[in-house]
């Protein structure tokens, strides 16, 4: 009998680790607990967050690797590291723009605010199609993914 397929969240798991592997870094048992609470919550986490959640699974972990947990996911393309101007840095899983959690984000800079935004607008990707082809063509470079941020007000501040 064919196996049910793994869940989601099961394969996105699946997957990282390969790609950590790939890069030549070892599976810990603190790097697959931080992985569990990546794909678990989703969303903009803060290193703060993901220490408190990652401790009850993983009680010995430390705020400090952590951090650098965090940071080697970044440097593999497994997280991206987000700068919403508030001085605490945001984790997310990546997803690739064909999968179905990719979006864009608004960032408020008044309120801090950070909205996912994924129902794009047709023009939105072309463009970006347009703009990768044309760059990959130029400098050689295999876009393979990009993260999208949009300054400015959110509903309620520009109303203000
Ligand atoms: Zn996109
Ligand atoms: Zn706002
Ligand atoms: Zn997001």
């Amino acid at each position: 009998m064919e196996k049910k397929g793994l869940s989601m969240k099961k394969k996105r798991q699946t997957l990282a680790q390969g790609k950590i592997r790939k890069s030549g870094y070892r599976i810990t048992s603190g790097r697959k607990a931080i992985l569990e609470v990546l794909t678990e919550l989703r969303g903009h986490l803060s290193a703060e967050d993901v220490y408190m959640k990652v401790h009850d699974y993983y009680p010995a972990i430390g705020l400090a690797s952590v951090y650098r947990t965090l940071q080697m996911l970044v440097n593999v393309g497994i997280v991206f590291k987000f700068d919403f101007g508030d001085g605490r840095a945001r984790y997310e899983l990546v997803e690739c723009p064909s999968g179905q959690d990719h979006h864009h984000h608004f960032i408020c800079t008044s309120c801090g605010r950070i909205i996912d935004h994924s129902d794009f607008i047709e023009v939105e990707l072309d463009f970006l199609k347009k703009v990768e082809d044309g760059l990959m063509k130029k400098y050689g470079f295999k876009i393979t993914n990009h993260n999208i941020q949009f300054h400015g007000l959110c509903d309620h501040c520009a109303d203000e």
